[in-house]
This record gives C-alpha cells, sequence and structure tokens, in this order.
C-alpha cells in the first residue's frame, strides 16, 4: 500500500484511521453481516449510526437545542436554491460576493425573488476580503448570505459581518469542523462534507428552528423544504447512508483529537509553515491579502505558468499530488484540511525548497 500526501481541494484526505475503521467493518458491520452500505435506513444499527453522528457532531460544535441538524443530498450547490425557497419571505436577500461559491448562490436566489450584492471583492479577482462592518443591509432582507471560506481563492471571514440584525447565512463547506464556530451567531450553517469532513455525498445543515416552517416558496419541491427532512430527521427518503456513516467515525475521530480547538490551533500551524514558507520564498508567492488568508486553502504561484505547471507534474511525481490550482486562477492550490498531517505540510514546504534551488 502506498498512500500520497493528497492537496485536493474535494472531495479531500480523511483520516488513515477512518479508512481503516471503515475497511475493517466492510464486510461485517459489528455483527450485522453485512456492510452498512448493504444496511435499511430504518435498521436499528443505521438508526444508531445517523443518531450517533448527530450527537458528536452537537457535542463538538456545542450546537444549541434550538437548532436542528440535518444530512441532506444534492451537494452545497443544490442548498443554493434551498435557502431562498426556504428564507425568503419579504423576497429579499442580500449576498456578499467573495468567490465563485457566493456568486453561484447570488445566481441562482436571483430566481427566487430580489438578491441583492451589498459588497464584493470580484474587482481584485477575489484575493481579499471587503469591508463588511456597515453595509447597505436591505431593511426588507430576509437573509444576509456569505461563503465563509473560498475555497477557490483561499480567502476567509475572520469577523462575520454585521447583519445589522438580519439573520446570516454561511456556506462553510471548507471550513467546517477546521475550527469551533459560534452556532448561535448564524440562522443557517451549512456544507458539503467532502471538503473537510467525510466523502461527497452529504450536505450538513445546521438550521435554527424557527426557520424551519411551512411558509416557504409554494415552489419549493418536497425534498427542498427543511421542514419536510427536519420533522423526519433527515429520513424522509433514503439518505446517503455510507457517507454518514463515514462522516460519524471522522466527528469521533475529531473528539479523540481533543475538538475543535486543538484541530483549530493544529490547522494555524500547518498554514503557517506554508505561508512563512511563502513569504520569504522569490519564487513562489501567495495570492491573497495576508489578514484574509485562510488556513484550509492555500493558493500560491510562480509568476510563470510552465514553471507552475512543471512544479505540479514534479510534485506529483514525488507523492505530493492535486495541487493544480482551480482553472480560474491558475498557478498552484495546496488544501490542507484537518486529515492532512502536519508531515505532508513539512514535505510540500521542503519539496518547494529543493525546486526554488534547482530551477533558480
Ligand atoms: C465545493 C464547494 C461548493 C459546491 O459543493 P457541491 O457539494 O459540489 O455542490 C460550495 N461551496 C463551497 C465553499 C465549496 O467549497
Amino acid at each position: 500500500m502506498s498512500r500520497v500526501y493528497n492537496f485536493s481541494a474535494g472531495p479531500a484526505v480523511l483520516p488513515e484511521e477512518v479508512l481503516q475503521e471503515a475497511a475493517a467493518e466492510m464486510m461485517d458491520y459489528r455483527g450485522t453481516g453485512m456492510s452498512v452500505m448493504e444496511m435499511s435506513h430504518r435498521s436499528k444499527a443505521f438508526d444508531d449510526i445517523i443518531k450517533e453522528a448527530e450527537q458528536d457532531l452537537r457535542d463538538l460544535l456545542h450546537i444549541p437545542d434550538n437548532y436542528k441538524v440535518l444530512f441532506l443530498q444534492g451537494g452545497a450547490s443544490q442548498q443554493f436554491a434551498a435557502i431562498p425557497m426556504n428564507l425568503m419571505k419579504n423576497g429579499v436577500a442580500d449576498y456578499i460576493i467573495t468567490g465563485q461559491w457566493a456568486k453561484k448562490a447570488y445566481q441562482e436566489a436571483q430566481k427566487y425573488g430580489k438578491a441583492v450584492a451589498v459588497a464584493s471583492s470580484e474587482d481584485e479577482t477575489f484575493s481579499y476580503i471587503p469591508d463588511c462592518s456597515d453595509l447597505p443591509i436591505d431593511e426588507d432582507a430576509d437573509y444576509v448570505y456569505i461563503c465563509e471560506n473560498n475555497t477557490i481563492y483561499g480567502t476567509k471571514f475572520k469577523t462575520l459581518p454585521n447583519t445589522k440584525g438580519k439573520i446570516l447565512v454561511s456556506d462553510v463547506s471548507s471550513c467546517f469542523l477546521a475550527e469551533p464556530h459560534d452556532v448561535e451567531k448564524y440562522g443557517i450553517l451549512y456544507g458539503g462534507v467532502q471538503k473537510n469532513i467525510g466523502p461527497a455525498g452529504v450536505v450538513i445543515s445546521i438550521i435554527r428552528e424557527d426557520l424551519i416552517t411551512d411558509d416557504v416558496n409554494p415552489a419549493t419541491p418536497t425534498m427542498l423544504k427543511f421542514k419536510t427532512q427536519a420533522d423526519k430527521d433527515s429520513l424522509y427518503n433514503t439518505p446517503p447512508c455510507y457517507a454518514i456513516y463515514i462522516c460519524g467515525k471522522v466527528f469521533k475521530w475529531l473528539k479523540k483529537m481533543g475538538g475543535l480547538e486543538v484541530m483549530a490551533a493544529k490547522n494555524e500551524e500547518k498554514a503557517k509553515i506554508l505561508y512563512d514558507f511563502l513569504d520569504q520564498s522569490k519564487m513562489f508567492r501567495g495570492t491573497v491579502r495576508k489578514e484574509d488568508r485562510s488556513v484550509m486553502n492555500v493558493p500560491f504561484v510562480t509568476g510563470d505558468k510552465d514553471l507552475d505547471a512543471k512544479f505540479v507534474a514534479e510534485a506529483a511525481k514525488a507523492g505530493l499530488v492535486n495541487l493544480k490550482g482551480h482553472r480560474s486562477v491558475g498557478g498552484m492550490r495546496a488544501s490542507i484540511y484537518n486529515a492532512m498531517p502536519k508531515e505532508g505540510v513539512e514535505k510540500l514546504v521542503s519539496f518547494m525548497k529543493e525546486f526554488e534551488e534547482a530551477n533558480a
């Protein structure tokens, strides 16, 4: 067996311990004589799996009782529609555009009401987070929407926007469980799990209960209505059972690691190794404003496309894979999620040093 250091933005690296446990349980999950893949979602064994997963997530995030946890399908992208359909009562929502995912959410919301871009960093290729301390929030806005960590551009909101009392909805796909989140500050916090939690196929949405109502856009598909899912504890129809099972294992792993404060410190430490190198390198440089840097996704460039391509190819040969930047930014991007060990980042940096010397 030979494992690589996988810097993919998503689907992404998972903890080896989790993969090994899942492998050990593949043929016979705890005496049931079957894999979780083969199991009814109405079985006692799966009921225990999903309930335990929810409880562990609640423990990790200290989720208050007045918030529901939903395990959904359709990816984060489907929530771009579900959120306005469920929340637009006045038909107005304010969007802060800090990257492609926020922009897609904004464009989708326009189908269901008046979506207003109250701030944007598109003027500088989304390389910073705009000042959100005093935005022209609409008096009628049903919510204010952000993408908290911009997976493609590598920026992160270090302070949440001043929503002037409006509900905050946040896409946390690529920073979910990277640090503690103060759940009470949000109306909804949601994300696809395939970035920092588990395998593709699940979206976790943490929703304040008063936002789960029958008063939704009448065109809302049954499946996209939060209340449908909440009333049935995410078992309205067949959920992505196996992916939820793996997420549950990741929650246990996070608890064992010491919880989200510990993960935050580890993530800061890992990111610092890479950023410190970038800041002194003569060949490589980071692409975003320093104070807005993400600790999860680190884009960097040499300024020379051919050299970038050479770097990505040679890194892959050295077992450091998926370092090619997003097609809209170019260059490189190292995604260093929770499950990326510190040794992976150290190996990347020493490879960058060697490459810089060899190609100076
Ligand atoms: C990947 C990503 C998405 C899209 O996720 P899908 O599950 O593929 O729809 C949305 N938002 C952010 C921040 C992402 O990183």
